[in-house]
């Protein structure tokens, strides 16, 4: 009897440590994998679809594409350029793909999309949550429909946008999706593709004027 309770301490013991342990860890872990930067820049869809696994995504959606280009491809050097020239500037820069573990904190973040719809249905449009300024949103559409000379489909126009998972993962007060055009519209894609690094630097001159140094 008293070997046998012994023994059944022992085992009912040892998870409990086990268990503290782990929570302790999975704490350090976390808040080292935390990150802190002026603004977070994120490629839409980059990383997919081996990323979803891992990181037990199951929508994974992988993205538009039009004439043998990818989104995927498409924003990782939008997104590259922009980081390039706000480090460039002085600003700390988070740059993120579709899919991460972290948690982040900025001053501001951006997740970059292109558009695929019917034929030349869609166009340029925005995201955001309803902590998003009036001020920041604003800001970006009229520097950006000056610059894009096709349509502007609006803000939250889909469930999608206003509710994009990336949102939920840095905490930031200005959160805003951009949807530079659609891909999958032949005019758009013509104006677009060329033009790839040039968006990156509106992107970076945009959340530069919003956030002064
Ligand atoms: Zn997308």
């Amino acid at each position: 009897m008293v070997i046998a309770a012994g023994h059944y301490r022992r085992v009912t013991r040892l998870p409990a440590i086990l268990a503290i342990l782990g929570a302790l860890l999975a704490a350090t872990s976390a808040a080292a994998s935390a990150d802190d930067a002026d603004v977070l820049v994120q490629a839409g869809h980059q990383g997919r679809p081996a990323s979803c696994a891992p990181l037990h995504v199951k929508a994974c959606n992988l993205g538009t594409g039009a004439s043998g280009e990818r989104e995927r491809d498409w924003t990782p050097i939008v997104a590259d350029e922009a980081a390039r020239v706000l480090r460039a500037h002085g600003y700390t820069v988070i740059r993120r793909p579709a899919d991460y573990a972290e948690q982040d904190t900025a001053r501001a973040a951006v997740f970059l999309h292109f558009d695929g719809a019917v034929t030349c249905a869609s166009g340029a449009s925005v995201g955001f949550p309803d902590t998003t300024s009036r001020a920041f949103v604003d800001a970006w559409e009229k520097r950006y429909l000056a610059f894009f000379p096709y349509r502007f489909v609006g803000e939250n126009f889909t469930e999608n946008e206003h509710r994009y998972y990336g949102f939920r993962k840095v905490d930031a007060p200005e959160k805003l999706l951009i949807e530079f055009g659609e891909m999958t519209c032949p005019a758009q894609f013509a104006w677009m593709q060329p033009r790839l690094r040039q968006l990156g630097d509106t992107v970076a001159t945009f959340l530069m004027e919003r956030l002064p140094r």
